[in-house]
């Protein structure tokens, strides 16, 4: 190899290929590495806790397709019924037993739904539930929370507005004000601001929308009496309480996060769930679904249209349902929720020995961590960490094989493949990374 070839960087080449065709050459923005700045790496294979870059540089990844991927790349009973579904082809346009074999397991497993309408992102889920939501109830305004996304629907793209209790502004352009002011952003685990809203607002209210465990700006748990406010608000006000538990839905626990709301708030349920991320174990698919009342309101049964060509794809149920059918046995999550403890415990104690503030927590196989002395409640409190400090340990971690989110607000993922000694490297590479930050 000449010197030459020898500095030739594969992930730069391909960067400054895909932006000649691909607005900011990626199909996702947090990719582009805006955030930490540097170059994106391109991967090119991945295989259990591992993807390999463009230059055959190896990671130990705690993305994991952003949540997807519970038991690492390429299991292998996963590839079998995939290899096996698409032998028996692609895609129909027509119902299969497959869908209904992943519905009846999802809804084994989150006892809130009777029923389940599979799509193909996280988005149309979200998205589609709002609209639902909206046709049941007759009602247009919707509840959300700053810093938690729920896809990219234009109802979506919308920022507080400036007092109390006041509709929102898009945070897009493309979206009209006319959308955005029927959302209401409040601050999460905010009370006092949740009561005015429904005080203000309530009888116009069709859904209240929220992240259980926010993973879109890190890691923040909605607070017990918080939740208990939302679901106690919401049926006193007749407005649906819809979850987004895209990432958290077979990610925290198998019954999700309100499966944990649950255990500790009395006959506690949400009329709606958005799933996706792990129920297609990387395949394009995501889903919703509730009681039976609220889901005859679809189309073909009722009022409310929603359709997908490509909706319950065969190939992607497969995957689908070969993940959970793997995810759902005895003492799973026990296992991945240890071994994501460990992990968060283990940067802990790497961040106490080069004295660098820190706060991490973890549920299941989902984890964050912060470069701030306490875990914040609210998407203001995580804005306060220092991205320039987070972008040196990004990349020292990076630089030294170690994967995590190109981004302060995004949550990081342990799967089942993760082993003890990835994590014994992955504290080695902290110990050195966390070092820069204390020059
Ligand atoms: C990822 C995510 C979405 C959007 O899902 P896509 O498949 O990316 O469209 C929605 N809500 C939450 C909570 C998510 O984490």
């Amino acid at each position: 190899m000449t010197p030459d070839t020898d500095r030739t960087d594969a992930n730069l080449a391909l960067f400054e290929r895909a932006r000649r065709v691909i607005p900011g050459g990626v199909n996702s923005p947090v990719r582009a590495f805006r955030a930490v700045g540097g170059t994106p790496r391109f991967i090119t294979r991945a295989e259990g806790a591992y993807i390999w870059d463009a230059n055959g540089q190896r990671y130990i990844d705690y993305i994991g397709s952003w949540g997807p991927m519970i038991l690492g790349h390429g299991h292998p009973a996963v590839l079998e019924a995939v290899q096996k579904a698409a032998r028996d082809g692609f895609s129909f346009g027509a119902p299969t037993e497959r869908e209904i074999e992943l519905a009846e397991e999802i809804l084994r497993h989150v006892p809130s739904m009777d029923m389940v309408r599979l799509v193909s992102s996280g988005t149309e889920a979200a998205m589609s539930a709002i609209r639902l939501a909206r046709g049941a109830t007759g009602r247009n305004k919707l509840v959300k929370f700053e810093g938690c996304y729920h896809g990219h629907a234009d109802a979506l793209l919308v920022k507080a507005g400036s007092g109390l209790a006041t509709f929102g502004h898009p945070t897009s352009a493309g979206v009209p004000a006319v959308v955005a002011q029927d959302t209401l952003v409040l601050e999460y685990n905010n009370l006092s601001q949740l009561e005015a809203a429904f005080a203000a607002h309530g009888s116009e209210i069709a859904c209240l929308m929220i992240e259980p465990i926010a993973g879109n700006m890190n890691f923040v748990r909605a607070s017990v009496p918080f939740m208990q406010r939302c679901r106690e608000l919401c049926t006193q006000h007749g407005a649906l309480l819809v979850f987004d538990e895209v990432m958290t839905g077979f990610r925290v626990a198998l019954g999700g996060a309100q499966s944990l709301y649950a255990q500790a708030i009395p006959d506690f349920a949400p009329d709606l769930t958005v799933l996706g991320k792990v129920i297609g174990g990387g395949m394009p698919l995501a889903a919703f679904g509730g009681r039976c009342a609220v889901m005859e309101q679809l189309a073909p049964l009722g009022p409310v249209y929603q359709a997908g060509t490509l909706s319950g794809n065969p190939v992607a149920t497969a995957c689908g349902l070969a993940t959970l059918r793997e995810i759902s046995r005895e003492g799973f999550y026990d296992a991945l929720a240890r071994q994501t403890r460990t992990l968060i415990e283990g940067l802990k104690s790497e961040a106490d020995a080069a004295g660098v503030a820190f706060s991490a927590d973890s549920e299941g196989g989902m984890f964050g961590f912060f470069l701030l002395p306490e875990l914040p409640q609210n998407y203001t409190a995580v804005m306060k960490s220092d991205g320039a400090r987070f972008n040196t340990l990004f990349h020292g971690l990076l630089e030294r094989g170690v994967y995590v989110a190109p981004a302060l607000y995004e949550a990081g993922f342990v799967s089942a493949a993760h082993s003890d000694e990835d994590l014994a490297r992955t504290f080695e590479a902290a110990r050195a990374a966390f070092r820069l930050l204390t020059k």
